[in-house]
């Protein structure tokens, strides 16, 4: 294993790797993971990973594990170029990642894979997660294939498709009323953390730092994908902001290896129904003073966190790669993700097309030079969540089988 420390991205506590510590004792901050950079640029070079398999294990000298304990083959998701939507939105070099293809369905399992990987590491018995679902659906399916328990908190507005998914991968579910401003999922999380002793595996990095590293393989990917070069900008759609903020590492470290040139900038995208981050963004908030939102309400509940707890990493790969926030509106995530279906072929979740409804607005606003490469991230499934299709575009009637009716529904009798 490569990793040389880990420090407290608030109070600077240090740990070293051996310790097997999860999370800072004041529970504060994320342990923030560095390596032996030198070391690793030994090893990995362009030509070693032309040998490897294509998925997130691939980059095992970046993750802060010892081995690939768990393998479902998350990652390796392909990046495809968007020639009708490019057209639609007059933009000439438009890619999407598409990270419906991941073993449970969203980008979830990236950090997941690492963050039960290194629960096997440490011998743990039973993970337990707060999520809106696709962290939860990530999580129980990885740790289900490395034998360990999972207890699940969700919100009791959670996508049944997610719902499904946990009880089918065996994990203990737990539905939990959310009526207040504050989340009771990570609130109760923390509670059985405390009580239990048990692993904490959120896509939160202050109370699981392994996890987080798995954000990073995306933007490796994005690199290779591209020929060993970074896009122009990113789009990354953010509920907790350790996407975004794994994202950005994984380009600064990639361009620190050698691998890969230039840095892209960030685009922050949020739902205006849910928007603690571009707030913050566009108050200039201290990374570590940012206002909770309260109750969200939006059609992308893949991105409700309230409080965006990597959200001081976020805004500072916002800022530091010259990026910036946007808020949409939910239909114009609704447009994004139909859009993205019917002009490329790709079936995602509300959540997984606001990256996209986000360039949509940019431009719109004249934020994006329209000759720059762009790469949108599509992080999940529609299939989680077919209840918002059927709710916008009706159920097709039923037509009796025969020629004449045929053709009068279809308009051409
Ligand atoms: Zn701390």
């Amino acid at each position: 294993m490569y990793v040389e420390r880990l420090v407290c991205a608030r109070c600077g506590e240090e740990h070293s790797p051996d310790e097997g510590v999860v999370f800072c004792s004041k529970m504060d901050g994320r342990l923030d993971i560095y390596y032996n950079y030198d070391a690793v640029a030994e090893v990995l070079t362009r030509e070693e990973l032309s040998r490897r398999p294509f998925n997130l294990w691939r980059y095992i000298e970046l993750l802060p594990v010892e081995r690939p304990w768990v393998d479902l083959g998350a990652g390796g998701t392909p990046l495809l170029r968007a020639r009708r939507l490019a057209e639609r939105l007059g933009v000439r070099n438009l890619y999407l990642k598409d990270e419906t293809r991941n073993p449970t369905w969203s980008f979830k399992d990236r950090p997941m894979a690492v963050g039960v990987a290194k629960g096997v590491e440490l011998g743990v018995r039973t993970a337990v997660i707060a999520s809106s679902g696709n962290a939860a659906a990530a999580m129980a399916a990885h740790a289900a294939a490395a034998g360990i328990e999972a207890v699940t908190f969700v919100p009791h507005f959670a996508g049944m498709g997610k719902v499904a998914q946990l009880q089918l991968y065996g994990a203990k579910v737990v539905r939990l009323r959310w009526e207040e401003d504050e989340d009771p999922t990570v609130r109760m999380m923390l509670e059985m953390v405390r009580r239990r002793g048990w692993y904490p595996c959120p896509s939160f990095g202050p109370f699981n730092a392994y996890q987080f590293e798995g954000n990073k393989t995306i933007a490796y990917e994005t690199v290779e994908q591209l020929g060993w070069r970074a896009p122009d900008w990113v789009f990354v759609p953010v509920g907790g902001g350790g996407l975004l903020a794994g994202t950005w590492k994984g380009f600064v470290e990639f361009e620190r290896l050698g691998l890969s040139e230039g840095l892209p900038k960030i685009a922050a995208v949020q739902s205006t129904g849910c928007a603690p981050l571009v707030r913050a963004l566009e108050r200039g908030s201290d990374p570590f003073d940012i206002e909770p939102w309260g109750m969200p309400h939006t059609v992308a509940t893949g991105l409700e966190d309230p409080f965006p707890w990597d959200g001081d990493a976020a805004i500072r790969a916002v800022r530091e790669s010259g990026g910036f926030g946007v808020a949409v509106p939910d239909e114009l995530i609704l447009e994004a993700q139909r859009l993205l279906a019917s002009l490329e072929g790709i079936f995602a979740e509300p959540s997984g097309a606001a990256a996209l409804a986000g360039l949509m607005e940019a431009l719109e606003r004249g934020l994006v030079d329209r000759d720059e490469l762009i790469v949108v991230q599509v992080t999940g499934s529609g299939l989680k969540d077919p209840d918002v299709v059927s709710e916008r575009m009706g159920t097709p009637p039923v037509i009796e089988p025969s020629v004449e009716e045929v053709e009068r529904y279809l308009g051409l009798a």
